[in-house]
């Protein structure tokens, strides 16, 4: 746990223990519901409450306002069933998938390239040196073992064992289900698509399925001379694109960090090949800005790049921007350049060029492209963390919420002091006024500090109180949320104050 002290204010950030916490005011404060939950819950879906409706919309809308409100990024929003030889030619059909085994006994299900996680580090060293004993006289397979141990890169060696062709079904048979504690009752491992099919039309054969798509980013490569000569853009240009993808992932787990819906937010930018790199660095860079600009704690955040031996087939380079949650550091964007592959493989599987005609060389090809791929959900999940503190302040402890005010669900609360002597009808006066341009909100029920720390708990910038001096001169308290300190502002300049303060 870490504490610091902030003008008498002891401030803990405690990132032992926040994803159940978090997971609980998501609940309590209604910004995240289990999907049905009143049928026990669907595994791998939530629901988005009132105050999360709206944090999710504000990340969706600075992401836009971001990527496309410049010269050279336009927006669209593809349909989410398309037809099946695009996810051919992508390769989701023939390679997206996980390796899944399954328990015989208990019948939980696991991904293989993962499951070594579920062990103790003590346990994974205990199955490796069985599976050594009972290879005795092997020395290949010991050397292959050692030598996945001595350069993993940055995986976990022992799931690199359990992915090996040949040691993988033989550890397997060393280790104990982490369910159900039986000894070596798994599958071997399959292969697990994880896109959902279904049909299109009345008649379910085969010659109708079609796939939720697992990613945004097909509908721009296929709309890409659409939205060229719509637009009449010229390299290097960018197509923008929000919205739902689906993947039917082996285990759902951390709350919204791995869903089996979820939304993505991805930019392609097309470039011409000889300046593929500049235009990696700077996504790069301006999408690790991007978090930070919003508010996200730097020393959470950092760029995990891909080595060269690890890219995908396609891909030139690759980087993750990582966020550091409470269960370690995982990916919430993945920058690519992703070369000619995705055009290429457009063109040869439609019969139609998507090749860009340069003017200025005079010369016709496939653009490289550079790819921004960020999770929406991923993303609120890893602002809802970072905005999470408890405090002490004289006694008495708060939860707060330091959302970035532009990020923040409700903008302002405004509370009459008590329901008597006017006050109401003047604050109902400033809630109708703000309310022109700001989400904001009215409370009027419990002691004020009590509304405060509702507010707080929201992560309600600024609260706005009318008390009986507001009939003498006609100003309120304007309360910030993280500082505490109150300053009166006349009526006439409220709404002008908070726009200036929430940078509108
Ligand atoms: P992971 O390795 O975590 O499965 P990925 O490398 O497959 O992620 P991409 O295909 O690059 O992810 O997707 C881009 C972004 O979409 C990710 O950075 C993440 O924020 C988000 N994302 C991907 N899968 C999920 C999921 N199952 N649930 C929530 N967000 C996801």
């Amino acid at each position: 746990m870490n504490s610091s002290k902030q003008g008498g204010i002891i401030i803990e950030n405690n990132s032992s223990t926040t994803v159940e916490k978090i997971v609980s005011l998501a609940k309590r404060r209604g910004f995240v519901f289990q999907s049905s939950e009143i049928y026990g819950g669907l595994n791998g879906c939530w629901d988005y409450g009132p105050l999360g409706v709206e944090l999710l919309k504000n990340i969706k809308e600075e992401w836009w306002k971001a990527m496309t409100y410049r010269d050279d990024v336009e927006g669209l929003d593809a349909s989410i069933l398309m037809h099946p030889r695009v996810w051919e030619a992508s390769g989701h059909v023939e390679n997206f998938s996980d390796p899944m085994i399954d328990c015989k006994k208990c019948k939980s299900r696991y991904r293989l390239d993962v499951l070594g996680d579920s062990f103790s580090e003590k346990k994974q060293i205990k199955a490796i040196e069985s599976l050594k004993n009972k290879l005795n006289d092997k020395e290949d397979l010991h050397k292959k073992i050692d030598d996945i141990y001595a350069n993993p890169g940055d995986e976990n060696p022992f799931n690199l064992v359990l992915e090996n062709d040949q040691l993988g079904v033989l550890l397997l048979e060393e280790l104990n289900c982490p369910q159900c504690g039986n000894k070596n009752t798994f599958t071997e491992a399959r292969k697990f698509n994880l896109m959902f099919k279904t049909f299109i039309g009345p008649v379910e054969d085969s010659g109708a399925v079609v796939y939720l798509r697992p990613e945004t980013a097909q509908g721009i490569f296929v709309n890409f001379l659409n939205v060229q000569s719509a637009s009449r853009l010229k390299l290097p240009f960018g197509i923008a694109q929000v919205g739902k993808a689906f993947r039917n992932e082996i285990n759902t787990k951390n709350f919204l960090f791995r869903t089996r819906e979820f939304e993505q937010m991805e930019m392609q930018y097309f470039v011409n090949p000889k300046e593929d790199t500049k235009w990696y660095n700077y996504w790069k860079e301006m999408r690790l800005e991007w978090f930070k600009s919003l508010g996200m704690t730097p020393s959470k955040l950092r760029y995990h790049d891909h080595p060269v031996d690890k890219l995908a087939h396609y891909a030139k380079d690759a980087t993750d921007i990582e966020y550091e949650f409470p269960f370690g550091w995982g990916e919430i964007e993945g920058i690519h350049n992703r070369t000619d592959f995705d055009l290429g493989r457009h063109e040869e599987y439609s019969g139609k060029s998507l090749k860009y005609y340069d003017e200025t060389v005079k010369e016709k090809y496939i653009p490289y492209i550079i790819e921004t791929s960020a999770g929406a959900s991923r993303s609120f999940m890893a602002f809802l963390i970072d905005a999470y503190y408890e405090e002490e302040v004289k006694g008495e402890s708060r939860v707060v919420l330091k959302f970035n005010p532009r990020l923040a669900p409700i903008k302002a609360a405004i509370f009459p002091l008590v329901n008597k002597d006017g006050l109401p009808e003047i604050a109902r006066k400033i809630e109708a006024d703000l309310r022109k341009s700001l989400k904001v909100f009215y409370d009027d029920k419990g002691a004020v500090g009590r509304r405060y720390r509702r507010q707080d708990e929201a992560g309600t910038p600024y609260c706005i109180t009318v008390d009986n001096q507001t009939l003498e001169d006609q100003t309120v308290t304007v309360r910030e949320r993280d500082t505490m300190e109150q300053e009166r502002v006349g009526i006439d300049q409220l709404a002008g104050n908070l726009l200036g303060k929430l940078h509108y």
